[in-house]
């Protein structure tokens, strides 16, 4: 009893372990992954990443009306879920063009928002890649 009082005593007086986060910013590890950033021009479209993620955080799904831009590379437009994400990186693994199509960012995950309303618009994703 009387050890753990001069403890919690003394540690009044001692440097706090933890951040004053936001006030102190967190330096980042050098191998902290962030979102994945994708770079549609060295795209292949091979949707090896789409295959590759256990999530199921990317998908490239049809566009109803391609542009002729699009129609060149399949139709397909990528899309990227960052709350499904899990930042394991394993798309950037499996991308044939790492760092030019597809890199893992130092960027932080995104806050959810309020509305609640995060994976609205990506079941009609899941949805629309099930018919295709
Ligand atoms: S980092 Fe992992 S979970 Fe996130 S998109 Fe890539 S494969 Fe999917
Ligand atoms: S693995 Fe890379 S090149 Fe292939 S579709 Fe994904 S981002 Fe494009």
């Amino acid at each position: 009893m009387l050890t753990s009082l001069i403890k919690a005593f003394t540690n009044l007086f001692k440097k706090p372990q933890t951040i004053d986060y936001p006030v102190t910013p967190i330096i980042k590890d050098r191998e902290y992954r962030g979102l994945i950033e994708y770079g549609e021009e060295s795209c292949i479209y091979c949707l090896k990443c789409e295959k590759a993620c256990p999530p199921g955080a990317i998908l490239f799904v049809k566009t109803e009306t391609p542009s002729e831009n699009e129609k060149n590379k399949k139709g397909l437009q990528y899309h990227y879920n960052p709350y499904l994400c899990i930042y394991c990186s394993e798309c950037v693994r499996a991308c044939p063009k790492p760092d030019e199509a597809l890199w893992q960012s130092n960027k932080k995950p995104l806050p959810a928002t309020k509305e609640g309303k995060v994976n609205e618009s990506w079941f009609e994703l899941e949805k629309l890649k099930k018919t295709e």
